[in-house]
Parts: C-alpha cells; structure tokens; sequence
C-alpha cells in the first residue's frame, strides 16, 4: 500500500461478524482509493490506548461497535448533536485537529426511507416498536424529519418511558399489546425489536390494523424479508427493509476518512447480501 495510504478501522469485541470490512472495502475497490479499512478487536480495557494512538498509527478514523459506543464520549474531544442526543457513538473522525465522535444511524435509517418511500416523513404518525439502542437512533431521526406524533411500543413498558422522556414532545409510551388501535392512523411502522430475526421468529405487530397508505419498515434484514415484512407486502403495503440503513449509515464516514461520497449501488447491496448468505 502507498504510504500515504489513508487508514479506517471498525473496532468492537468481538468484531468478526461486523459487515463494515466488506462495504468499505467494495468502495475503496470501485472507487480505486488507495486506503484500507480494517476490523481490529479491541478489548474494553485496551480502547482508551487505542483511540490515543489513532493519529500515530496514521488512522483517519473509523466506526465503533459494540461494547465500545458509549466508552468512548469519555476519549473524544468533540460530540455531535445526534451521538449526544442518541446517546451512542458509532463513528469517529479527526477535523480541525480534533477528534470527533458521531452517530450515523440515524442518517442511514432515513437515507432508506428516502431511497425506497420517498414522502414517509410526511405520511402521518409513527409507530416504533421496540425501546432498545437503535430505537434511539430512529427516534432522533424521526424528530429530525418533523414527524410530530411517535408512538413508541414496547414490551417493557418503562424502557418506552425512558425513550419518551429522553426525547421529549410529540413521544408516547406504550406496551406491544396496544398496537392495533395505535396502528389504525398510522403513516409509519417501524420495527427495532429483534423480534422476526432468524432464531426469534414472531411478529412485533399485526400490519391488518394499519391504513392502506402506511409505509413499513423493519431494521431487521436477517433475514431480508421478515415476518412483519411479509405481513405487511401480503396486506398490499409499501415495505422497506432493513439492509439499506446499514448501508447508508456507512456513507458519511466513508466520505469523512477517504475524501470521496460513495454511492449505495444495487451490487454493493448483493455483495453484503451473498455475505450474510441471505437470499435476496
Ligand atoms: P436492544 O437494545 O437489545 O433492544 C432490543 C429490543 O427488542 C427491545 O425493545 C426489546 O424489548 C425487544 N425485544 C427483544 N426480544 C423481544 C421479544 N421476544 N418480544 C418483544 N420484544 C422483544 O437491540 P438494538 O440494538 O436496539 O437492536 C435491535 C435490532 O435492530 C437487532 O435485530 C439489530 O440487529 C437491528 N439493527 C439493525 C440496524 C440496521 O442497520 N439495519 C442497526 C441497528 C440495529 P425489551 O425492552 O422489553 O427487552
């Protein structure tokens, strides 16, 4: 590799089964960059050594996984507004001499919508099932957009009610089992629970209660076509899933460490689909 080779990273313990490597490594490839993006196990006890090393061993940056997403607020110098508001960091950048921690999420979550249901911000109320980490990141991108009525369901009621109180306005809290008369207006659907993942088949909510113009999604993309998602396309509604949020959360850290917006391709999708071994 060049020397001056720029150098990305994802970290996390464990890290083999991140997806990162192969979509920045499809888009270094196309796009004929001379970099590298690497998967690096780091126990939690060796994070903060590593992230005070970054610039010595000539990293740009890179994502944060689990369990090092709230650890690291304490290494960074700089937060931005949606990793403080989610409450997680999932990308880490150096600008003007600073190390930056950010949250890209909630950037990919709505990239996807856009893509595949351009017009859900403004379809109507939204569901969220599920009260966990990547609820937070839909919640904060929901807001974002402007949907002023978020319905949040979950099976522990309380952890609804954290996620109401932490975002405030236009947020309520329920349990799982309200879902139908909470569905009957709804413009969006979106499931976070990992209920529908292979290994935990079930439905999170029965889309049959939903208006015809509701849109749903569901964060879960194994496998690509869940139980929701099946429901909800045999209902004759407009379904988006899961895989293209991991995609487009992606993009603004590629664009960050290697100085170049890649775009989300219908071959980059396949490539990490072959590698999940889910069919399309
Ligand atoms: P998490 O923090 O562990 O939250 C899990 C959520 O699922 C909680 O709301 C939990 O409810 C609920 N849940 C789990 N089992 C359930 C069951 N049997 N019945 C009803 N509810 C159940 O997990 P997370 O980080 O939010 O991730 C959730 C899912 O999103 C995972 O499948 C993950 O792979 C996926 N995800 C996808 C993307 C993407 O880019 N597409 C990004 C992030 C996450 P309780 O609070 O009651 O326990």
């Amino acid at each position: 590799m060049a020397e001056n080779a720029k150098r990305a990273f994802v970290i996390g313990h464990p890290i083999a089964h991140s997806r990162s490597p192969k979509i920045h490594g499809h888009w270094l490839k196309s796009y004929g960059l001379a970099g590298s993006y690497e998967a690096i196990d780091v126990a939690p006890g060796d994070l903060a050594g590593f992230i005070a090393a970054l610039r010595e061993n000539g990293f740009r940056g890179g994502n944060v996984t689990i369990p090092h997403k709230e650890a690291v607020f304490e290494l960074v110098d700089r937060i931005d507004p949606a990793a403080e508001r989610i409450g997680a960091v999932n990308t880490l950048w150096f600008e003007d001499g600073r190390l930056w921690g950010g949250n890209t999420d909630a950037h990919g979550f709505a990239a996807n919508l856009d893509e595949h249901a351009p017009g859900w911000a403004a379809n109507g109320p939204a569901v969220v099932l599920g009260a966990g980490g990547a609820a937070r990141a839909i919640i904060y991108a929901l807001k974002e957009r402007g949907v002023r009525d978020i319905r949040i369901l979950n099976r522990t009621l309380e952890r609804a009610g954290d996620l109401r109180d932490r975002f405030g306005e236009g947020i309520s809290a329920h349990r799982l089992e309200a879902a139908g008369e909470l569905l009957a207006d709804a413009g969006l659907l979106v499931n976070t629970t990992a209920l529908g993942m292979h290994g935990n088949e079930g439905l999170p909510a029965d889309p049959a209660a939903l208006p015809d113009k509701a849109i749903v999604t569901d964060i879960v993309y194994v496998p690509l076509e869940t139980p929701l998602l099946a429901a909800a396309r045999a209902r004759g509604l407009a379904c988006v899933d899961g895989l293209g949020m991991l995609l487009h959360q992606a993009v603004p850290g590629f664009e960050r460490w290697f100085g170049k917006r890649p775009a989300v391709t219908a071959e980059l999708r396949d490539l990490v689909l072959a590698d999940l071994g889910v069919a399309a």
